[in-house]
């Protein structure tokens, strides 16, 4: 048994101060059950929590980690950032050289503009969406997280789903009539509520490929044909690529399927662990954004200097290694391989979804194209499985409904690690 005596204490004081004892929800260990583990420090792969225990990292801080962590090129930069102050409230070169580089890198974006997290870009990009079509509802697929905007707390992924709740306490009435939701892959429930909703849905907004229920893939032609619909229709579309921006391709997702949104919200990566979030594409649309345009979003924090300063060196450093990604595919390729070869050997055939280095186990044997196909899953057994890898030191995140990000700095030694512990987490698990 780990000794978790620290982390054990530390929760308890948090609960006491912090709902649920932390400031995210799925931290809070609630589907796997448990207490969580506190984090001192990490370096490469590996996390270091506050009892001494160390684990090999396969969720890299939701994403944004993917060169491991601390690695010295994102170091360095902060840490000549750091004596200039850290923050002006005023624009700075950095900003100019993040813009840059995001516009240089990431399909279609011809203007960006940069702020503080993941749901910040989703949310202005929504409105923006509004102010250039003057039409009032979205479209959102069942289990596709996008930040915790009230927009999007209809059927939303990640930690909502996790929790079993979906659509949250506190958004009206009236914001929830304006989301539409659909199941993932379902075009013709997206035709329909197009047709059912004439001339009215100024945006479609989606995980290109969905981590936020689980790693689940777009079916062949799904975008396209999403595509080509909003274009028919006059409909903004927006591919939320918080998770896969950087990390599926230099380009994401837009590149690795050579398809253009109008619209792509960022965040996290860009900022190398930093907190940073953009948003940006077509300058028609983006030059509605204050003080270009009518739609107002501001934050006194945007541009910040240091977290500029760590997502340049860190997107500089993607734009120059473009061989990072052959490396990632062949590493979660091997995992993802792997894993599904331990449970068939263990008469269990669960599904393995990967793309990129982004993959998921999900304990069902039936293919998982939507949610309720993920919801098929024996999530007791994926608990018991979870603390088995978590005892044998290998850190996943802590819920079904989520994937596994995988870094640069999982070398051939430690996919070794990780699936000697998988097949002897499966057997635990299972009671094999
Ligand atoms: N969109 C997607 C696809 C995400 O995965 C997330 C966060 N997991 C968000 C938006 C929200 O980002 P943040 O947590 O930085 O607000």
């Amino acid at each position: 048994m780990l000794n978790q005596t620290t982390s054990a204490a530390l929760f308890d004081r948090a609960k006491a101060l912090i709902p649920g004892g932390v400031n995210s929800p799925v931290r809070a260990f609630r589907s796997v059950g448990g207490g969580p583990v506190f984090m001192q420090s990490a370096e490469g792969a590996w996390l270091t929590d506050v009892d001494g225990n160390r684990y090999v990292d396969f969720i890299n801080s939701w994403g944004p980690m993917i060169l491991g962590h601390a690695p010295a090129v994102v170091l360095d930069a902060v840490r000549e950032a750091l004596p200039h102050s850290l923050s002006f409230g005023a624009p700075t070169r950095r900003e100019v050289e993040m813009a840059e580089l995001i516009r240089e890198m990431v399909p279609g974006v011809e203007k960006v503009r940069l702020v503080n997290s993941g749901t910040e870009a989703c949310m202005s990009a929504i409105r923006v969406a509004r102010g250039y079509t003057g039409r009032s509802k979205i479209i959102k697929f069942e289990g596709c997280y996008h930040g915790h905007g009230d927009a999007f707390l209809i059927a939303a992924g990640s930690g909502a789903l996790t929790m079993g709740e979906p659509d949250s306490a506190g958004v009206t009435e009236g914001v929830a009539l304006d989301t539409l939701t659909a199941p993932y892959n379902d075009l013709v429930a997206v035709e329909a509520l197009i047709a059912a909703n004439p001339n009215q849905v100024a945006a479609l907004i989606l995980e290109p490929v969905v981590g936020n229920m689980g790693l689940v893939p777009p079916a062949q032609g799904f975008l396209q044909s999403l595509r080509e619909l909003c274009t028919q229709h006059g409909i903004v579309l927006i591919f939320d690529e918080v998770m896969t921006g950087f990390r599926l391709a230099r380009g994401g997702a837009q590149e690795l399927f050579g398809i253009k949104a109008d619209l792509v919200t960022l965040g996290k990566i860009i900022g190398g662990g930093l907190p940073v979030g953009a948003y940006g594409g077509r300058e028609d649309i983006m030059n509605w954004v204050a003080p270009a345009g009518k739609v107002y979003q501001a934050g006194t924090l945007s541009g910040n200097p240091l977290a500029t300063a760590a997502g340049v060196a860190q997107l500089r450093y993607l734009h120059e290694n473009p061989s990072i990604y052959e490396q990632l595919n062949t590493t979660t390729t091997r995992l993802a391989d792997g894993t599904r070869q331990i449970a068939a050997e263990l008469g269990l055939h669960y599904t393995v979804n990967q793309v990129g280095s982004m993959f998921s186990l999900f304990f069902t044997s039936e293919p998982v194209t939507n949610l309720d196909d993920a919801k098929k899953s024996d999530t007791a057994a994926f608990a018991r499985y979870f603390h088995a890898m978590l005892e044998r030191g290998i850190y996943l995140a802590p819920s079904q409904y989520e994937t596994l990000f995988v870094s640069t700095a999982i070398t051939d030694e430690l996919v070794d690690k990780y699936l000697t512990a998988c097949r002897e987490s499966l057997i635990e698990a299972h009671n094999l």
